[in-house]
């Protein structure tokens, strides 16, 4: 914390415990303790190297103008072209995708991919328009990045409240403003829809990595796939594929919820019924085949495994108190609030950290990347062997790193991370 406290005294800026920047912030320089990396790279890593914020009007369906506010966070590019997701949300504002985009900057490290760490959104409900204005309002927020974004410079990818239609329509309006156009132009977003060069696996690609991290670590733990009994929290694209994948491996989905409800069967919930029915139906409530509880026998719920699924800081210091699991497994990112994750590692949880658990959307994502420039198309078992074997070396780096620096599996990660970032500063240098 010392450490920490002096970084940002230096950068002139004060220390906010309850901001989740400042927190982010706070553990990669926990690890930055750990390495002894130099003081010039912790003051690099505390601030995003660009903070692009755009104000845009859109003509609404009624006919009246509105003032959307959209941010792009270029956090740092020493590994490669800036990568991050678009959040479509309410609570999107400033810190907290500046905290987004240092997260990507540790995840894209931890799996050494050839790319930096971004992220960008809009503060915005996308339920609340219609799907003329959700277009209009992601075409001219592309717009207004301008050349911000670029298939060699900064890359965006689908986030909460985003999906491959609304990629389409930024990989489509960015194709449109290209005057050089270049066949590859379209690779300036991942996550596009299969037919308009997406990826094979990149819909089911978080929850698919999450699966192979497990299989290296549950084995570890003595709980067979057969065995594990687990709950989600969150059941959007991460939540409901994780469910999914889990299930066809024999694990029992007991129990969970989303911002419509809670629900629970001690039988086990079908996660591919529960999928259509949240497509349809927009939550988890009224599911017939389980029943309705309230938050807290959620979180009371006995599993081998519990994985929040949702969105930054949801289990807090209660939450923690109530759970009653072995593993969690972070598919969110930053779920667990500080205190929460003090209180879980001490009482013997093993906390599986984000940066890890969640990086298989990333890695798909370069694929992807990869494919469109190369003019390819994978098949699925290409995608899947080479998700496979990245998510395991990275596992790996995890664990090693967890025993070199007598750390938990989160700062281990960060450890890693870093000292990757590091080796590639110490061979480029600082400019001139
Ligand atoms: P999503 O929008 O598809 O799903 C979000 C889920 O969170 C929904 O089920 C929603 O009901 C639930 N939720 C929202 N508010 C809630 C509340 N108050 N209580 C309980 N549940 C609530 O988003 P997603 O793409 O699945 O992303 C989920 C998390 O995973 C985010 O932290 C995101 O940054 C992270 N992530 C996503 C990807 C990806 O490929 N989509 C990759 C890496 C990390």
């Amino acid at each position: 914390m010392i450490q920490t406290d002096s970084v940002f005294q230096e950068l002139g800026f004060e220390y906010k415990t309850d901001n989740l920047y400042y927190k982010t912030i706070d553990t990669i320089l926990q690890a930055a303790v750990y390495l002894n990396i130099p003081r010039r790279l912790e003051l690099i890593l505390a601030q995003p190297k660009n903070e692009i914020i755009v104000h845009f009007p859109v003509k609404m369906d009624n006919g009246q103008f509105k003032l959307f506010k959209g941010y792009r966070i270029q956090h740092n590019n020493v590994l490669g072209p800036y990568k991050g997701g678009m959040r479509f949300d309410n609570t999107v504002h400033l810190d907290h995708v500046k905290a987004l985009a240092a997260i990507m900057t540790i995840k894209t490290a931890l799996v050494q991919l050839p790319f930096g760490g971004a992220k960008g959104g809009v503060q915005i409900n996308p339920k609340s328009l219609s799907r003329d204005e959700l277009m209009r309002m992601t075409r001219r927020f592309t717009s207004a990045l301008g050349n911000n974004i670029h298939p060699d410079f900064d890359i965006p990818a689908p986030d909460v409240g985003t999906n491959a239609q609304i990629m389409a329509w930024m990989a489509d309006t960015y194709v449109n403003l290209d005057t050089q156009r270049r066949a590859t132009s379209h690779s300036v977003v991942t996550g596009k829809p299969l037919a308009f060069g997406g990826s094979q696996g990149r819909d089911k690609a978080t929850g698919q990595g999450l699966v192979y991290v497990l299989e290296e670590i549950l084995p570890e733990k003595n709980i067979a796939f057969g065995q594990c009994r687990f709950s989600l929290v969150g059941f959007g694209n991460v939540g409901s594929w994780t469910g999914r994948l889990l299930c066809e491996r024999g694990a029992t989905l007991l129990a969970v919820g989303d911002h419509s409800g809670f629900i629970k069967n001690d039988q086990g919930i079908d996660a591919i019924k529960l999928t259509r029915y949240v497509e349809e139906k927009g939550g988890v409530k009224g599911f017939a085949e389980a029943e309705s509880i309230s938050e807290d026998e959620f979180y009371q719920t006995k599993v081998d495994l519990f994985i929040p699924a949702a969105l930054e800081q949801m289990i807090n210091l209660k939450k923690a108190q109530q759970l009653d699991c072995r593993i969690l497994a972070e598919a969110a990112n930053i779920p667990v609030t500080p205190e929460a994750e003090e209180f879980l590692l001490k009482k013997g949880v093993e906390i599986l950290p984000a940066v890890l658990c969640n990086a298989g959307g990333v890695t798909v994502s370069y694929f992807e990347w990869k494919q469109n420039r190369q003019t390819e198309t994978w098949d699925l078992d290409v995608v899947d062997h080479k998700l496979k074997k990245c998510m395991i070396q990275a596992t790996h780096r995890v664990k090693q790193a967890a025993k070199k620096y007598k750390c938990n599996l989160q700062l281990a990660a960060y450890c890693a991370a870093l000292k990757h970032i590091e080796e590639v500063y110490e061979h480029r240098g600082i400019f001139p």
